[in-house]
């Protein structure tokens, strides 16, 4: 892309140490951070249709609405609850140091870490690279971020809207594929922030592992929705086209494939195919509402789940429209209890392709959950309170939304992240300025204290020590 050039690798570590000497030279204290997040919060909503326009580039068509809310709303908010809770959260905690102790004091005091890195992908470029980035200068940080190679117009956008947003020497953006961010994440950050798929995320572990760089891994997996026997299939139906085909399902969350109880496996591809309809149009004529697939790796990649079905012999469903590979575009579509070797069942789909599953028993659904790597969200739905508490007991997923699906992702006071191979640690809100903040224990000694008698002769402090020893 003209006017484009991207970081070379030599650029990195010269850039990390002068964000980490800047930082050193002079931490961000609160009135500083409000300073930062309020001007960001204020270029990003003045600026906000260049950016869905910079996203839209990149998607070659991108549905603006879902930019706005997906891309912009989302970390709106994020920095809104950011901005309300900081300087509640930047306070120290006073705790008990227990009798023994007395009359010492302790606290724990969050501090700033240094300088932390944050990896984006493209299918939310600005959000995912938003909100790690607001959550750390909340914490106290400087930034080094590097936007995904798939979306440079978003990313020639990020690294303007910084610019104007927050002082030089603040925060730093690197841009480049995969051989820049292996390298930036060799780097000696004071944590790394990776969102991306799990296998780029082991290698960002074994990469980190050369400096004990503390890691929050975002990553992904084939996220259920699990219909119970008593909810009504039209609402979970058009609960589920929503987290499915926003942003064309290229969403880390996205209900990846559906168990549906036998009975009700052919009214639910009946109400879904409404549903596609009703917002799509028969053949697909509402195009601007419907996102396109990012590159044409991702399409091959998506059709070549659909070839691999087909020559199964697995039933497919087209709900509007058709295919036009010049365009990426690729209709909602359902496949019909597919087998679990089929590829679809065994890779994250990340588009809008929907497998089908019909369950027997609720105990049989939750077992394949269980078979399977824990997911980065889970969507039981159901109105029935032990149903659901049955769900929620029998597995373990990143996040869950209950009745519907995405919605755990919005919410400021949710810690947002996966378990086992679909991430590890979490953030938004109080746990990212956690999890980017140093917990630091200080435990203040008092004039008189008892353990300045702790010392030989022992013999000395013998009813001190059949004291505290019971
Ligand atoms: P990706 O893993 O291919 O790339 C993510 C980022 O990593 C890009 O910036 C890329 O340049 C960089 N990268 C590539 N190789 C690297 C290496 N060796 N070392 C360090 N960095 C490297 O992911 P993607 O295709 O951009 O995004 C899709 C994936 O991300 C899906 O699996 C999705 O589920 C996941 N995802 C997760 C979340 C979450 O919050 N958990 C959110 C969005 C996407």
């Amino acid at each position: 892309m003209e006017n484009f050039i991207d970081t070379q690798p030599s650029e990195l570590a010269p850039t990390l140490q002068r964000l980490r000497s800047n930082w050193q030279a002079s931490k961000p204290d609160y009135a500083q951070r409000m300073d930062d997040l309020g001007r960001l919060r204020h270029a990003l909503r003045l600026r906000m249709d260049e950016m869905a326009e910079a996203v839209g580039k990149d998607f070659s068509h991108r549905a603006k609405a879902e930019t706005r809310i997906a891309d912009g709303m989302t970390v709106l908010n994020d920095i809104d609850h950011l901005r309300k809770h900081l300087r509640k959260w930047m306070r120290p905690t006073r705790v008990g140091v227990g009798w023994r102790f007395l009359p010492a004091r302790a606290q724990v005091r969050p501090m700033p870490l240094g300088v932390v890195g944050v990896i984006a992908p493209w299918n939310y470029p600005v959000n995912l690279a938003l909100i790690p980035l607001a959550t750390a200068l909340a914490a106290g940080n400087h930034v080094y971020l590097k936007p995904s190679e798939h979306t440079p117009h978003t990313a020639r956008f990020l690294r303007s809207l910084l610019a104007e947003a927050i002082a030089p020497g603040r925060v730093a953006v690197a841009t480049g594929g995969a051989d820049i961010g292996a390298a930036f994440a060799g780097l000696p950050f004071d944590h790394l922030v990776f969102t991306g798929s799990t296998a780029v995320g082991r290698k960002v572990m074994a990469a980190a592992a050369a400096h004990l760089t503390p890691l929050t891994l975002e990553l992904g997996g084939k996220s259920p929705a699990l219909i119970a026997e008593d909810y009504p299939i039209e609402h979970a139906a058009a609960r589920i086209a929503t987290g499915k085909w926003f942003n064309c399902g290229q969403t880390c969350i996205a209900p990846d494939y559906v168990l549906v109880p036998k009975g009700k496996r052919d009214a639910l591809v009946k109400a879904l195919r409404d549903e596609a309809v009703t917002r799509y149009g028969e053949n697909l004529t509402n195009l601007d509402d419907y996102t396109r697939i990012i590159n044409a790796g991702q399409y091959n990649r998506l059709k070549g789940y659909l070839d691999d079905a087909k020559s199964r012999g697995i039933e497919r469903v087209t709900l509007a429209g058709h295919a036009d590979p010049a365009q990426r575009l690729l209709p909602p579509t359902l496949l019909l209890d597919p087998s679990d070797d089929a590829l679809i069942m065994q890779e994250e789909i990340f588009g809008p392709l929907l497998p089908i599953k019909s369950y027997r028993s609720l105990d049989e659904a939750i077992a394949y959950i269980n078979a399977h790597d824990r997911p980065l969200a889970l969507y039981p739905f159901s109105h029935n309170r032990a149903t659901v508490e049955k769900i929620l007991h029998g597995t373990l997923a990143g996040g869950v939304s209950v009745n519907d699906t995405l919605f755990h992702f919005a919410i400021g006071n949710l810690p947002f992240g996966g378990v086992g191979p679909s991430g590890m640690g979490a953030y938004h809100g109080r746990a990212g300025f956690d999890a980017m903040s140093k917990q630091l224990p200080v435990f203040w000694q008092a004039r008189r204290s008892g353990g300045d008698l702790l010392k030989p002769p022992y013999s000395k402090a013998k009813w001190l020590i059949d004291l505290i020893v019971r």
